[in-house]
């Protein structure tokens, strides 16, 4: 979920932990947008830096994360190529404070519209990378990707994909639908994120729970059913892209 520090949308980590709390949930993620493209420009890596985000808050776990912006057809999440100091770059400096990282495409990379090649080649690439845990909403591109190629290689390394609460509201549950197949064939693990742009909407996953449910969806590939589940499933991830 968002909070104000993504400027577009509302509400702070206390408001969000708050009705987290109130709603039941063990635990949320605190994922901020850094972008070149939608807030606080080539500031975006200061800005998170200074976030504060306790590890837990009215009794509700929360998740250091980040929503990164894809920024080319070979996958590189923003900031990849801008120094932070000596030795490090903006992208390297934020990855070491963040717990969960998702790699999202929210414009045409690269300032073009790819093809479906390179676009699937973006996400492969994504997936690959030891930072990023989850591929954020790949079906908001608008475009046509290799669905098949992408659960296997998400399979093979144990990244999620996303299911996207706000995608299914804004009319993309056929494509969700046709990834949700080949994470099934593969035994790929999803996410299922809120997405939530204000305190009042934190939790809201009922659109993407009935998608779930008309796809017969085997809830053991979903990371996020619980806590300890999204642990082990992290703890796997990491022990995979390590190897
Ligand atoms: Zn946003
Ligand atoms: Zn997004």
């Amino acid at each position: 979920m968002h909070t104000v520090l993504s400027v577009h949308a509302k509400g702070t980590v206390e408001e969000a932990a708050a009705r987290a709390a109130a709603l039941g949930y063990e635990a949320i993620a605190i994922t901020d947008h850094c972008s070149l493209n939608m807030c606080h420009y080539e500031r975006s890596v200061d800005v998170l830096l200074m976030q504060k985000i306790p590890q837990s808050l009215f009794g509700v776990r929360i998740f250091r994360g980040v929503e990164m912006d894809l920024h080319d057809y070979q996958g590189h999440l923003c900031f990849y190529n801008i120094p932070y100091d000596d030795s490090s770059s903006a992208l390297d400096r934020l990855m070491a404070t963040r717990e969960v990282v998702i790699a999202s495409p929210h414009f045409l990379p690269e300032g073009r519209e790819g093809t479906s090649d390179e676009i699937t080649e973006m996400y492969l690439g994504a997936i690959a990378s030891p930072y990023v845990t989850t591929l954020g909403h790949p079906e908001r591109i608008n475009k046509e990707y290799d669905v098949t190629a992408v659960a296997l290689a998400a399979a093979g390394n144990g990244t999620f994909l996303e299911v996207n609460n706000l995608s299914v509201q804004r009319g993309y549950a056929p494509q969700i639908a046709k990834m949700l197949d080949q994470c099934r064939a593969f035994g790929t693990r999803i996410v299922v994120n809120s997405d939530s742009h204000s305190t009042n909407t934190v939790g809201s996953i009922d659109a993407a729970k009935s998608l779930l449910v008309e796809c017969n969806f085997p809830e053991e590939l979903i990371a996020n059913r619980s806590l300890a589940a999204f642990e082990q499933a992290l703890a796997d991830q990491h022990s995979r892209k390590r190897a």
